[in-house]
């Protein structure tokens, strides 16, 4: 059993940079016709510092002459200006803008404490067709409550600025799923693949499990059968694949103080392949589930962003395969070797990436 979908984009990576990036990038150029990089480390704030972040993720590719396209995001802080908007959205490749709460997560010291002190830089990037993308969680509340504590916030922005695009990142609540359903077609959200398959038992009820951890964490069952409903059988088509791949060195997670982050890039396919053709789900046909996964993975996003839709298609098989335990690069000029823990490491996954 096979089947072939439209090629995904995946709206939502953290590339990093250096050796960490060389290590990575060519797992999500692999399988995706478009990524959007986020822009917290390294920290990107202009578009300046896009354009050359750009270039040096281009320089990492395997197939510098492929159709992988880099999509560019910068990070809103307060020293951003609406002079800042108008130049970086005439950078090549820069299509958002992204929020972080401040101490929200990993690279967000700098990051936003009112969005009401956002306005004129919200309003330019509502004039320059600019997305805003948020990390929806309120850092000081309960870690299980942040993402629907931030709700209100999202809700001030989206009535000020009707006419602005909005994206919750990598929601993880049926109180978010909601939210967006109910809202304006310029709201939307990502989803990551291990949102769809984990809930908080998976990385603390069997021992801590430090590479299911990631920010915001994976909540209760309700939580994740919203999200599966959602995207599988939901009617709401501004919900779309974002994996928020985020790559640390394993020493980084597996410590007393572990980095939140999942490195899920070279697995997400699969991982999502298991979530939509899953045994439990009797309701749809295949070729239901087969549409669902591809306006997930493939329409969604490129519809939201304006985006054309990528030509080239993956097609996934029922070929169980090993995940490699770990990914790994020698260091530059002898220095220590990057190691990365991917998500689902040493497991057999049932649907296999045959071609892309
Ligand atoms: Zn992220």
């Amino acid at each position: 059993l096979e089947f072939t979908i439209r090629k995904p984009d995946d709206f939502h990576v953290h590339f990093r940079d250096g050796e960490m990036m060389r290590l990575v990038v060519p797992e999500t150029e692999r399988h995706f016709g478009r990524a959007l990089v986020m822009p917290n480390v390294p920290a990107i704030e202009d578009g300046r510092q896009a354009d050359d972040y750009r270039a040096r993720i281009l320089d990492s590719l395997t197939s510098p002459d492929g159709d992988f396209f880099p999509l560019m995001t910068i990070k809103l802080t307060h020293r951003t200006t609406p002079e800042m908007i108008g130049e970086a959205s005439e950078v090549h490749g820069v299509v958002a803008a992204k929020l972080y709460p401040e101490g929200a997560t990993t690279g967000s010291h700098d990051g936003i404490r009112d969005v009401e002190e956002l306005r004129p830089v919200l309003a330019a990037m509502r004039d320059c067709r600019m997305v805003l993308c948020i990390h929806g969680e309120w850092p000081e509340a309960f870690v299980l409550e942040r993402e629907e504590r931030y709700l209100p916030a999202v809700e001030w922005i989206v009535k000020h600025f009707p006419g602005l695009r909005v994206v919750l990142e990598h929601i993880t609540t049926a109180a978010a799923v909601k939210f967006v359903e109910d809202a304006s077609v310029n709201v939307a959200a990502t989803i990551t693949a291990h949102h769809l398959v984990l809930s908080l038992d998976d990385v603390l009820g069997q021992g801590i499990r430090p590479h299911h951890f990631c920010y915001p964490v994976a909540k209760t069952y309700v939580d994740r059968s919203a999200l599966v409903y959602a995207v599988a059988h939901g009617k709401c088509r501004r919900f779309f694949f974002g994996s928020d791949t985020a790559p640390h060195r394993r020493h980084d997670k597996e410590s007393a103080c572990g980095c939140a982050g999942i490195f899920s890039a070279p697995v997400a396919l699969s991982v999502l392949a298991g979530v939509f053709f899953g045994d439990e789900d009797h309701h749809n046909t295949l070729k239901h589930r087969q549409a669902a996964l591809e306006r997930f993975t493939s329409i969604n996003g490129a519809e939201f962003y304006g985006l054309p839709l990528n030509e080239g298609t993956v097609t996934l098989a029922d070929e169980p395969w090993a995940v490699p335990q770990t990914y790994d690069r020698d260091g530059d000029g002898g220095g220590p070797a990057t190691v990365v823990v991917p998500f689902r490491a040493g497991e057999r996954l049932r649907w296999r990436v045959a071609s892309s």
